[in-house]
């Protein structure tokens, strides 16, 4: 591969997503490699965001029928814009609440007892909401809670979560892409030894949703949750999503409120909760319309693209970015390298990795850092270009061989 500036200069050139970053906003001077942790400001996301808060202006209450779309619907409205990047029926999406809370809400309605097969990789989250709700019933997450081990420290075989699967698995749960080395797991393969074992299959999509394509439904996966802050770029705190396979339709809510009721019948304010016939009924309270709209402008420019081919170029810039880094002496990859098992960014690892972050930082990079040792690097494709993660690799090799870094402190606390 021709690793050289004008090379990069050239793939940009031939890039038919190219036109999209003028839509968002980015520092001058920045490179901005960190959308897996929080996307950017975009036009289409200020506009959307702009027009709830006009129809508030001039609707007040009135907005909840007569807003475009109305905010009755608006989680609705936004799970059907949302079906095509999980691959999903627009009755099994709905938007609603943070992803802790949407596994809380699935836990509590899905959880009966039994074990639940998880990584010891996880978003903390996950866990941290998983033994909540055994602890609630009774059961010992010591003993219940499964935790499959890494062989490496930063990836998960596949072959030790469907190892871990027995007749006691109530829940197999599993990120589609690991935070920390970008690991994509086969959520079609993990669903099916699950179901194998009579037991349901849930996900986490947060690093995969407006990164790589989904086919829930046909892979028959039971419900997944996901953020739209990351690569979905609704702003920091928006809505969360959930999918609920529609065979589950009908069942409960662990979590119930009247956002979740019926909507035909919702306003006939009855004591008892009847539940929609669709994923709906896991939203719980009343729609926090600001954290909502954003997500309305930020999914156009999926729209338009459609979300294979914004996987088809974040392969290329992953794969180019890999690339650079075999270059740089002390750096090592720890995402795998074969495409099928990568999802969008690309862990660098380097036992100063707290160090090289804080030099890159002030460089204008902005990347991230995840303990022990890794660099996170985001080339997303939506208003990431080839010359940029080019220079992205520039700056790494400067400061790694340099020894740049440590002019920096070692690490205190706080966000990262
Ligand atoms: C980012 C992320 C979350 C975040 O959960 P919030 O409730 O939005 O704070 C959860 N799980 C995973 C895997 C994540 O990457």
């Amino acid at each position: 591969m021709d690793t050289g500036e004008a090379d990069a200069r050239r793939r940009d050139e031939n890039d038919s997503l190219s036109h999209l970053r003028d839509r968002f906003h980015i520092p001058d001077g920045e490179l901005y490699m960190d959308g897996n942790s929080l996307g950017p400001f975009s036009e289409d996301a200020e506009q959307a965001l702009s027009n709830a808060v006009d129809e508030w202006r001039e609707q007040g209450i009135r907005g909840w029928t007569d807003a475009d779309p109305e905010w009755f619907h608006y989680g609705e409205r936004l799970g059907d814009r949302l079906a095509p990047l999980v691959g999903a029926r627009e009755s099994e999406v709905v938007v609603g609440n943070s992803t802790t809370v949407n596994i809380h809400a699935l836990f509590s309605t899905f959880y009966d007892g039994g074990e639940v097969v998880v990584n010891e990789l996880d978003f903390p989250t996950d866990h941290y909401a998983i033994r909540a709700q055994m602890e609630r019933r009774g059961v010992d997450p010591e003993e219940n809670l499964v935790v499959v081990e890494s062989r490496d420290g930063s990836t998960i075989e596949e072959a030790d979560v469907i190892d871990a699967l027995s007749a006691e698995t109530e829940i197999l749960f599993m990120p589609s892409v690991l935070y920390r080395s970008g690991q994509l797991f086969d959520i079609e393969r993990l669903t099916s030894a699950a179901h194998e074992h009579d037991a349901l299959a849930g996900f986490d999509l947060a690093h995969s949703v407006g990164a790589v394509p989904h086919e829930l439904s046909n892979w028959n996966v039971d419900f997944a949750v996901w953020c739209s802050y990351k690569y979905l770029n609704a702003g920091p705190g928006a809505i969360a999503g959930l999918y609920v396979n529609e065979r589950h339709f009908g069942e409960t809510p662990g979590l119930a409120g009247w956002w979740g009721h019926d909507k035909d019948t919702q306003f006939e304010m009855n004591a008892t909760f009847t539940p929609a016939e669709n994923a709906g009924a896991w939203q719980i309270g009343t729609i926090p319309v600001f954290s909502a709209a954003p997500l309305f402008g930020s999914l156009e420019p999926f729209s338009e693209t459609g979300i294979e081919a914004v996987r088809a170029k974040s392969l290329e810039l992953t794969d180019y970015l890999i690339e650079l880094v075999d270059e740089i002496p002390e750096c090592e990859v720890g995402t795998p390298r074969d495409p099928a098992r990568r999802g969008g960014h690309v862990a660098v690892e380097h036992e100063e990795a707290y160090r090289i972050n804080e030099a890159l930082k002030s460089r204008g990079v902005v990347v991230d850092f995840r303990p022990p040792n890794v660099v996170r690097v985001c080339p997303a494709p939506l208003y990431v270009g080839f010359h940029d993660v080019w220079q992205v690799g520039e700056h790494l090799r400067e400061v790694v061989t340099t020894n740049e870094y440590e002019s920096f402190d070692t690490r205190g606390g706080g966000v990262t």
